[in-house]
């Protein structure tokens, strides 16, 4: 059986603290790849000054791609109109048979599971894998964490990894005021950017 792992996420633009995470569950779960999902239009956050889910798409393209088990699905960004989480991992089940998937996410977007649209099949379909997020430091975090386990029937597992208190916010903020990104982004998404005048002229939400 292979073991994939999925990453969604707005990217916007992705960081070191998306692909550390990333490669860090990738090794302490022995998974096969890595999948991003960037997302098309997403239902939990207002999609006004969102970047254009192509320019989110390519980032996540210049970010992974010196990875070898990194991989970048289109899916959602060619999706009309509002993607759900549950409709990608119902259509990766589909297309990879005989797999088991792992999402990944932060402790931040773990605790919102309830929210999400179909949390049960969800859950049902993917181990949830929540990595420690700097700045969103929750004393109760296992027991909420078990609750929704119990809730839902899931399994999620919370995991150490490298903390990096990145954001993207924080990126297209420094970007407005003509602050240092560097190191903070791969220098591939940094040029991108650079070259395609992003974040520049939108006052951060
Ligand atoms: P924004 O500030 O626009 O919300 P973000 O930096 O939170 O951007 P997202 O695209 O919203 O990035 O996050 C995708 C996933 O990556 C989420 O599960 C989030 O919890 C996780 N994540 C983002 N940054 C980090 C980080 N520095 N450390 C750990 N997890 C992170
Ligand atoms: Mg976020």
């Amino acid at each position: 059986m292979k073991k994939y792992g999925i990453m969604g996420g707005t990217f916007d633009p992705i960081h070191y603290g998306h692909l550390v995470i990333a490669n860090e569950v990738l090794s302490k779960y022995e998974l096969d790849k890595i999948i991003f999902v960037p997302t098309g239009n997403p239902p939990h956050k207002s999609s006004a000054g969102l970047t254009t889910s192509y320019h989110r798409y390519m980032m996540t393209q210049f970010a992974t791609m010196t990875h070898p088990y990194f991989d970048v699905s289109d899916y959602e960004v060619n999706q009309e109109g509002i993607s759900y989480t549950v409709d990608t991992v119902k259509e990766f089940h589909k297309k990879y048979s005989d797999t088991k998937f792992y999402f990944i996410t932060g402790t931040d977007a773990v605790l919102d599971l309830p929210n999400w649209k179909d949390t049960e099949v969800i859950l049902d379909i993917c181990t949830f894998i929540a990595v420690n997020r700097p700045g969103y430091v929750n004393n109760r975090l296992e027991e909420k964490i078990l609750d929704i386990e119990k809730k839902y029937h899931g399994e999620i597992f919370i995991v150490n990894a490298p903390q990096l208190q990145i954001s993207s916010t924080d990126i297209r903020r420094r970007i407005y005021m003509d602050r240092p990104i560097k190191y903070l982004l791969p220098e591939t998404v940094e040029q991108y950017i650079l070259k395609n005048n992003l974040y520049k002229d939108d006052e951060p939400l």
